[in-house]
């Protein structure tokens, strides 16, 4: 099919436009304070996602969450993982091998131990999250690190909490 006939095709079925949308999808930045956060969130909660703490290895709930649902930011809730891509990697904290979309997940060098290692956060409020391995399984062999303080989990039968602003 030549380019202009699918075009043709594309408008009448409605995807040029869609197709639009999914390429300007990009995560809009909020602005707002640690210290705001500070207000709102469990200190143990904030002290992770705004001061990069780590919660000790097995101490969270969600190591166990086995159901299919959403991780998404503690702090804003975007989505950040699916269950599709969550699994047991032995170390104590959730992992995922893939986020639940790219541009959700932006990272930094962080050199605060010996090595530097590769640190993400949420793309929208800037909430620190964990680090990135490449010792995942396949298909991406990344291994996404995540404290489970700085998730929140929803189960598919229910919705996902509109976005904090
Ligand atoms: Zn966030």
């Amino acid at each position: 099919m030549q380019r202009r006939e699918f075009m043709q095709v594309a408008v009448a079925l409605g995807l040029s436009s869609r197709l639009a949308t999914a390429e300007q999808h990009t995560v809009e930045k909020l602005d707002k304070s640690p210290k705001n956060w500070k207000s709102i969130l469990p200190l143990e909660r904030y002290k992770i996602l705004f001061q990069e703490g780590t919660e000790p290895s097995g101490s969270s709930e969600l190591n166990k969450e086995k159901r299919s649902g959403t991780f998404c930011c503690a702090a804003c809730y975007l989505p950040l993982f699916s269950s599709a891509a969550k699994y047991e990697s032995g170390t104590g904290w959730p992992s995922f091998w893939q986020a639940i979309d790219e541009k959700h997940i932006e990272t930094k060098l962080d050199f605060r131990l010996i090595y530097p290692r590769t640190e993400y956060h949420c793309a929208r409020c800037g909430g620190h999250q964990g680090h990135v391995f490449k010792d995942g399984p396949k298909p991406t062999g990344l291994r996404y690190c995540n404290n489970g303080l700085a998730l929140i989990f929803i189960p598919e039968n229910e919705p996902l909490p509109e976005l904090r602003g």
